[in-house]
């Protein structure tokens, strides 16, 4: 079995998600008491928020790479970025590790290709849902990504910072939340991407009226998928 570096801690709320998850999956794929080899290089999430407020994405992408380079020393096998957001510095972090990058987008896209859609909504960061490099990725792959519009992105992005990341649940959250999967799939969306790694924590399959392709999940199953490769 090959060892997991998670670099996560962005949040802290999703990166305990993939733990569990990720033992869960090992268990589920090979019995008894088995769970996944894996390193947890969990940052204080504050400070990776200023350098994205302020953006300072080059200064984040300097201390990703540190972390990178670490989890590597430390004996990873390959790196999972346990946040959407953060895979925009993934180049920057990647230099000069030698070990590979599983790329939560490409992960993502490859399910959606599969599963035969092509038109994914998404529900993530302002950074993500607005900047090209996500949703670049996304149509490099074949998808024709659509996002909310203005109001609603904000207030996506509002709940992620103010409420998921602190580990907080609303239902007035979950309703806003609802409201803006529907119009993705009224407005022609035949899927729709958590393309944030909290996301889940408020939406699935039961309240989405269309396929979820939920990143965390998606992430810590190709995780374990490489991992016993
Ligand atoms: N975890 C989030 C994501 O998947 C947002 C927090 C962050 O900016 O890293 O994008």
């Amino acid at each position: 079995m090959k060892t997991i570096g998670i670099l996560g801690g962005m949040s802290a709320a999703s990166t305990q998600i993939y733990y569990r998850k990720m033992c869960e999956i090992a268990r589920q794929r090979l019995g008894g008491l088995h769970s996944p080899e894996l390193l947890i290089r969990s940052l204080d999430f504050a400070r990776i928020e200023a350098l994205q407020a302020g953006g300072r994405w080059d200064e984040a992408g300097r201390v990703l790479n540190a972390e990178a380079k670490a989890l590597e020393r430390g004996g990873a096998d390959f790196i999972v970025l346990a946040t959407n957001t953060m895979h925009k510095v993934a180049e920057q972090m990647m230099c000069g590790v030698g070990i590979p990058l599983l790329h939560i987008a490409d992960a993502t896209a490859d399910r959606i290709v599969k599963a035969g859609l092509s038109t994914p909504g998404l529900i993530a960061t302002a950074f993500t849902m607005e900047q090209g490099f996500y949703t670049d990725r996304l149509r490099a792959a074949g998808l024709r990504p659509v996002i909310p519009g203005d109001a609603d992105r904000a207030e996506v992005h509002r709940i992620i910072y103010e409420e998921l990341c602190r580990d907080i649940t609303t239902t007035a959250s979950r309703s806003v939340y609802e409201r803006i999967a529907q119009n993705l799939v009224d407005e022609g969306a035949d899927c729709v991407i958590l393309g944030c790694t909290e996301v889940g924590m408020l939406l699935d399959e039961s309240n989405v009226p269309a396929p979820v392709f939920d990143t965390t999940l998606i992430h810590c199953e190709s995780a374990i998928d490489w991992a016993l490769d």
